[in-house]
């Protein structure tokens, strides 16, 4: 018989050899990047592989982010955990789970029904209770519970849609990959006295961000 994946021992590898050499420094979001159970968000055929260096398939043609850059966007949010936090594309869930560990509150968005119910189920299981979801277009954001202090994007756009601007809160922090189809940088927005300020963090892969302010279908 196969030996059983020791867990505990992937994440904390996880942690040393892809996120603290990369540059995380955010002791919470180490912390919870040791903590969350990742192969539980990704499919059976596929466990032996959730703590590896890259992104996994999750189905209906979408994908679990690499570890390294879901530490990399939640670093940016520089969240203190008193937070109402926006996702959009809650895919496998598992980004989900890290923002509801580091934000008071979790509202996510995702298109594609059958994920966020897959998601939703997943994350009721292992317990967390502060976490909303909606089926839904995420570019035109979470009207009825705005202002965000901060909001992760975790699909390409095209361009920053003008909603998600519009329900940041003043000092509040968005991270959107931004781009054509191929390639996007990973764009940090920080509201400050009305005005939007940007930073690149860097180059990044995701699938289309679909919708009234993203890509069209
Ligand atoms: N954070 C997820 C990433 C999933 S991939 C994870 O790590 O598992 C990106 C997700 O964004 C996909 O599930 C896709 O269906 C979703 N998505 C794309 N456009 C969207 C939109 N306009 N609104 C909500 N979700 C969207």
């Amino acid at each position: 018989m196969a030996k059983p994946i020791d867990y505990r021992l992937a994440r904390e590898k996880m942690v040393k050899k892809q996120l603290a050499p990369r540059g995380i420094k955010d002791p919470r979001v180490l912390e919870v990047m040791g903590k969350v159970h990742r192969d539980r968000f990704v499919e059976e055929a596929l466990v032996g592989e959730a703590y590896n260096d890259h992104p996994l398939p999750i189905g209906h043609r979408q994908t679990i982010s690499q570890p390294y850059i879901v530490a990399l966007m939640t670093e940016a949010l520089e969240l203190k955990g008193e937070e109402n936090t926006l996702e959009i594309g809650t895919g496998s869930g598992y980004q989900t789970a890290i923002l509801a560990e580091l934000s008071e509150k979790v509202y996510t968005i995702e298109r594609v029904r059958p994920l966020l119910v897959k998601a939703r189920n997943m994350l009721a299981e292992l317990g967390y209770n502060n976490i909303m979801f909606k089926a839904f277009d995420g570019t035109l954001g979470w009207k009825e519970y705005e202002p965000y202090d901060a909001i992760m994007v975790t699909a390409g756009a095209p361009k920053i849609p003008q909603p998600l601007l519009d329900q940041l809160a003043e000092d509040g922090r968005l991270v959107i990959p931004v781009g054509n189809k191929f390639s996007q940088e990973l764009i940090k927005v920080t509201r400050k006295k009305g005005n939007y300020v940007q930073e690149n963090l860097g180059g990044c892969r995701f699938v289309d961000l679909v919708g009234v302010h993203g890509w069209k279908d």
